[in-house]
């Protein structure tokens, strides 16, 4: 599958297994340590999707999720060790489209990446893509109708 996903995980080594399986499908993968990190890559780009842990230094996941959704309505799977109800409630209350419970077998959440990256993408063949389109240096907010230089690479 020919996709772009962002993982927000400060765990390096669970950073790393998630995004050898993706790549194994064929799936560029960004890595960022922190939500704040997360916030300043998704100013820049769109992914097709995010892979976001909750416990965070600094910004903790609910909050970088809070902030993305007043402006971006990339899919957003929560991988947490906080199983509570209260949790699963909270993050898709705030706009998280899957929640999945660490420790998971990485072959379950490719499977559940894959399924939802189809589904967004049937969802977006109608007008209601939200976010930003890119044309070389510029980024075109279609919802704000605002055309920005993108800042330096
Ligand atoms: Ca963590």
């Amino acid at each position: 599958m020919r996709a772009e996903v962002l993982i927000i995980e400060d765990e390096r080594e669970m950073a790393e297994l998630i995004a050898m399986y993706l790549q194994k499908e064929g799936v560029a993968v960004k890595i960022c340590e922190s939500a704040e990190q997360g916030l300043a890559v998704v100013e820049e780009h769109t992914f097709d999707l995010v892979v976001l842990d909750i416990n965070l230094p600094g910004i903790d996941g609910f909050e970088f999720l809070q902030i993305l959704r007043k402006k971006s309505g990339m899919p957003v799977i929560v991988v947490s060790a906080r199983e509570g109800d209260e949790d699963i409630i909270l993050g898709l209350g705030i706009g998280a489209d899957e929640f999945v419970t660490k420790p998971f077998p990485p072959k379950v959440l490719v499977a559940r990446i894959r399924a939802l990256l189809r589904r967004s993408r049937s969802d977006s063949s109608g007008s209601s893509e939200s976010g930003l389109r890119h044309f070389g240096p510029y980024s075109l907010d279609m919802e704000g109708c605002l055309l920005r230089a993108v800042r330096g690479s």
